[in-house]
């Protein structure tokens, strides 16, 4: 059984990042920290056929010292919402990163700090000796820890309607775990994502890579939305992704349709249960 380890203190909640990267903004607003890559996809997006699962965009705001995204607040005015963020893909790392990674073959005694802390057996002995280990070797770690790399997506953190917030689903594996996590949700809402993402050319050209689906409902509406684009690439030229097949380095593929189908999976076994 699960354990809720945390009261809310307000209606508003961010399940997962970095928790200076939000305010809460007044007129149904959330403002999120800029970033460059996140600020283009969300412009693509309001001209896409996903633009109805996607927060509506209205531009920029400076406050302080730092530039914020604008960004419809998914929480305003309902009451007691019930929340999943649901982390998408088979990786949460960019190749790109993985590159940059692979040619510093220096330790990081940080990675290796947060390896130990989630799993004391998961460094090698040699790694235990020096008590470090290598970005590269850090970020393909990261994910198998958790569903990402086997299911293609996690579940980052769940609010329940009387505001306890649980986010350690970091060792959580199985199908039938997760399928006790999702029993609140419909299909209905993902079976039309799917034909959005379909006809989506945002989607064919985009490596999509630590983007979640946020799953938000309250006693009259229940809803499912993509966010956080801030890791999501556009592709060269000519270039397009399935997000169907299996990841190998070089081919972009994020597993983001992997991801979607274990969640339908899920969802239709805990349905006939
Ligand atoms: P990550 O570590 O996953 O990269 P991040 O800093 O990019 O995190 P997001 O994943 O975009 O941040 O958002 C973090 C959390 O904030 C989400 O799980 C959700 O709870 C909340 N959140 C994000 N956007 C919205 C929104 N538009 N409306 C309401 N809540 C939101
Ligand atoms: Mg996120
Ligand atoms: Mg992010």
């Amino acid at each position: 059984m699960m354990h809720w380890s945390l009261k809310r203190q307000s209606s508003w909640v961010q399940l997962a990042g970095h928790q200076g990267n939000f305010q809460v903004s007044k007129g149904g607003e959330v403002l999120k920290l800029y970033s460059e890559l996140e600020a283009k996809c969300l412009d693509s997006l309001m001209r896409d056929p996903l633009r109805p699962f996607v927060p509506q965009y209205y531009g920029l705001v400076t406050r302080g010292e730092h530039c914020y995204i604008r960004l419809e607040d998914l929480l305003n005015g309902l009451r007691r919402p019930v929340i999943m963020d649901c982390k998408m893909g088979v990786r949460t790392f960019q190749e790109e990163e993985l590159i940059k990674a692979q040619t510093k073959p220096n330790l990081r005694s940080d990675m290796y700090q947060k390896m130990v802390k989630v799993d004391p057996s998961a460094p090698t002995a040699e790694e235990h000796e020096q008590k470090g280990v290598t970005k590269w070797r850090y970020l393909q770690w990261r994910d198998t820890t958790s569903s990402t790399s086997t299911l293609g997506f996690r579940i980052e953190g769940i609010m329940m309607e009387d505001g306890t917030v649980q986010r350690d689903f970091r060792k959580i594996h199985t199908l039938t775990q997760i399928t006790e996590a999702l029993l609140y949700f419909t299909r209905s809402q993902l079976d039309t994502l799917v034909n959005a993402l379909r006809s989506s050319e945002f989607f064919r050209k985009h490596e999509v890579i630590g983007s979640s689906l946020l799953f938000v409902h309250d006693h009259s509406k229940a809803s499912v939305w993509m966010i956080d684009f801030g890791k999501t690439m556009p592709l060269p030229d000519s270039k397009e992704v399935q997000h169907g097949i299996p990841w190998v380095e070089g081919n972009r593929e994020d597993g983001y349709l992997i991801g979607l189908t274990s969640i339908l999976t899920a969802l239709s076994q805990a349905i006939s249960l």
